[in-house]
């Protein structure tokens, strides 16, 4: 079994930023991301990040793609295409086992980030899960557009789709929570609140015919099995410097019920915790 001093399970800002600062600080470390893309959810978003200080002009993708240069140039090892199946406890440290087999680690970052809510629905050509690049996918010009739920991406993803030329209506079971500003960016979209009835098997909610659903439900940790991992409301809970109730075990990013989830906060976390793991070493 191959033998390191950290492993870090999730290609995202988060464990990205870890893995550069623990290879820059000279610890031996390996990356393993479940996906055959670096980059985690930024991989999604085709906009403009208009919110990381310092970095103009570029889409998620383009900041995607250039965090992942950056771990590539320092030297960090990475490999893709490897979703972690099980962390374990092993001797002085745990086994990570993933599909091609299993490795070591004295540490263990989880940084496995969140993943859209998906309510039962099921990814197709008509219905796309979470925002970014499902919805971009959905062919909307001239088309009935359900979007349901009620939160910032919902009312974001109502704004992109009316200007796509769809005809949208938001369908909210509450009092819409999305932030006042971008409800205000959609005057004049049709908004139901209060339960609704939405099947995906004849493309109808409350018995009215939609040509396409977006599902913007909001998001839910993502944690590989095998530890007992204490959690709040799914998310995995850390101590101010990211580690998690198994001494050794750390968390980073928006996993975890940290901060904030954005890019910046992803990534100084992960760079909190190669720090903290540097100085135990
Ligand atoms: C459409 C969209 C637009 C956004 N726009 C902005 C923006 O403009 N500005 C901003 O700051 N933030 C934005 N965000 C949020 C930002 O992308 C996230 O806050 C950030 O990516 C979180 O980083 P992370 O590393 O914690 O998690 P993630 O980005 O979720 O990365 C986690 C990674 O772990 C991998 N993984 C999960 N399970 C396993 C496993 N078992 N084994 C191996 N790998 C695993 C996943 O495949 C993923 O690559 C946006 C998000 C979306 C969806």
């Amino acid at each position: 079994m191959e033998r390191y001093h950290v492993i870090i399970v999730g290609g995202g800002p988060s464990g990205l930023s870890c893995a550069i600062w623990l290879t820059k600080l000279g610890v031996n470390s390996l990356l393993l991301e479940a996906s055959g893309i670096l980059g985690g959810l930024q991989t999604r978003s085709p906009y403009e990040n208009l919110w990381i200080p310092g970095v103009q002009g570029k889409t998620g993708q383009e900041v995607a793609a250039s965090i992942a240069g950056h771990a590539v140039d320092v030297g960090a090892e990475l490999r893709v295409g490897r979703p972690v199946l099980a962390v374990t406890r092993d001797g002085d440290g745990f086994r990570v086992t993933t599909s091609e087999g299993d490795v070591h680690g004295r540490f263990v970052v989880i940084a496995t980030g969140s993943t859209p809510r998906t309510g039962g629905f099921t990814p197709s050509e008509t219905v796309a899960i979470g925002p970014g690049e499902p919805m971009e996918a959905l062919d909307v010009e001239g088309r009935a557009v359900a979007i349901l739920g009620g939160g910032d991406n919902a009312f974001d993803q109502a704004r992109f789709v009316r200007d796509r030329g769809g005809r949208v209506t938001v369908f909210s079971r509450g009092v819409p929570r999305a932030q006042k500003l971008l409800q205000d960016l959609v005057p004049g979209i049709p908004v139901n609140v209060g339960a609704y009835d939405a099947r995906q098997s004849d493309m109808t909610v409350n018995g009215r015919h939609f040509h396409c659903f977006g599902i913007q439900y909001g998001f839910e940790a993502v944690v590989p099995a095998g530890l007992d991992l204490k959690r709040r409301d799914g998310y995995v809970e850390v101590d101010r410097f990211g580690e998690t109730n198994v001494a050794n075990v750390f968390a980073c990013g928006e996993v975890t019920d940290f901060w904030h989830p954005c890019v910046t906060t992803s990534a100084a976390h992960g760079v909190q915790v190669a720090k903290q793991i540097a100085k135990r070493l």
